[in-house]
């Protein structure tokens, strides 16, 4: 018998503790609604979810509400010299085929927003062509989002289109190719199906044991998992799926299940005629870090060639899975640079040092991206500045 892992209850708070829920944050745990990005813990995520402290409720009230009056957030860029900001998106609502994601008509207020302040909605490729080419930025933002799966060209793209918002999306290209579907959707599928009441899982020689007695509770088993999987070499995670799919008596199909789908390449290039661009976001969507030298170099040139096969104007920057630092290093910077690509982005927050960028250093090659939000307030932060500063005073502090 393994370690029971006691897992804390959600109770009325987001699955944050473990992970990331999408969009609005609501107070009913969504166990279809994790996986990629709930596996990440990026550091501005942490902060946007830490409890108030009484000096927080002060900050919010004195400079978080006027950051939406016209002017002031962008005053506050030109203080706090931010010049461009990065967004990564991720799965965006369908609640016909059970999937939750980013709110399509919060979205639209957040662009159309952005659009009446006369922010400078430009691609990811024109952001990287000026940084590269010493060209200025100033009120520039840049919408990514990440790993293919179908409500990107189904909703995001329309929505996008509507603002006549650029927009790049990363796919994994043996995803796109129906080779796989993803490891964090397959633990969700065999959480959700499984008719067992406990499960053990086997993740490497550590062996956990979890109590499902409730949707809740099969929801933080679930997180749990993904969250000590991410960290896993790739071999172990990927037997652990196997096991634990056996151990559950739940057979996982070969093709996703419909709300796990990924777009079709024909979605994608009717996407691109929409605006929508695509980047390279390796094949199987590995931790490169876990990865072996030939799989690592495999993932990034492979998803680079099928790209390019694929779609007609692909983005020459890479995106690394996860993202994290700890997730890419000087391995995969230099495939990528081999390869011609201009840079690539991380899954971290922080201010991007565009005047840098010409330097002979891997600064292009590790351009940190805010997660989105369903807010408006959150999102000014960040093209702001401010959501920079309270980082870096978190990581003094800490
Ligand atoms: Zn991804």
């Amino acid at each position: 018998m393994g370690q029971v892992v006691n897992l804390r209850p959600i109770g009325n708070r987001p699955a944050t503790e473990f992970g990331i829920i999408y969009g609005p944050i609501t107070n009913r745990p969504q166990i279809n609604n994790l996986p990629h990005a709930a596996l990440l813990k990026p550091s501005n995520l942490e902060e946007m979810n830490a409890p108030d402290s009484a000096q927080a409720s002060v900050f919010k009230r004195i400079l978080l509400k006027p950051l939406a009056f016209p002017g002031f957030a962008q005053a506050l860029s030109t203080l706090t010299n931010t010049r461009v900001s990065i967004f990564m998106l991720h799965r965006f609502s369908v609640p016909a085929s059970d999937v939750s994601g980013h709110d399509p008509q919060t979205l639209r207020r957040i662009l159309s927003h952005l659009r009446k302040m006369r922010y400078n909605l430009v691609s990811l490729q024109e952001v990287f062509r000026r940084m590269r080419e010493g060209e200025p930025l100033q009120r520039a933002i840049a919408f990514t989002i990440d790993d293919g799966y179908f409500d990107h060209a189904r909703i995001a793209a329309p929505i996008f289109a509507e603002f006549d918002c650029p927009v790049t999306t990363f796919l994994s290209t043996g995803f796109l190719d129906r080779k796989t579907w993803f490891w964090w959707d397959r633990t969700m599928y065999i959480f959700q199906a499984t008719k067992r009441t406990e499960l053990q899982a086997c993740l490497g020689n550590d062996k956990f044991v979890y109590r499902l007695d409730s949707d809740t509770a099969r929801l933080n088993a679930c997180l749990d998992l993904n969250a000590r999987c991410q960290d896993a070499p790739e071999a172990d995670r990927l037997a652990c799926v196997l096991h634990l799919s056996r151990e559950a008596d739940v057979e996982l199909p070969v093709n996703p299940p419909a709300r796990f789908a990924p777009m079709s390449w024909d979605e994608a290039r009717e996407a691109e005629k929409r605006g929508m661009t695509f980047g390279p976001h390796t094949v199987t969507h590995p931790v490169l870090s876990t990865t072996s030298d030939e799989q690592a170099d495999f993932e990034i040139t492979e998803s680079w060639k099928r790209l390019n096969a694929e779609v007609s104007r692909p983005v020459p920057v890479f995106c690394y899975p996860s993202g994290r630092s700890r997730d890419f290093g000087e391995r995969e910077i230099a495939t990528v640079r081999r390869l011609g690509l201009w840079g690539a982005v991380t899954g971290e927050a922080g201010k991007i040092r565009s005047d840098r960028f010409r330097q002979p250093d891997a600064t292009p090659f590790r351009v940190p991206r805010f997660y989105f939000l369903d807010s408006l307030p959150y999102v000014l932060q960040c093209v702001s500045g401010i959501q920079t500063i309270k980082t870096q005073i978190r990581r003094v502090v800490a």
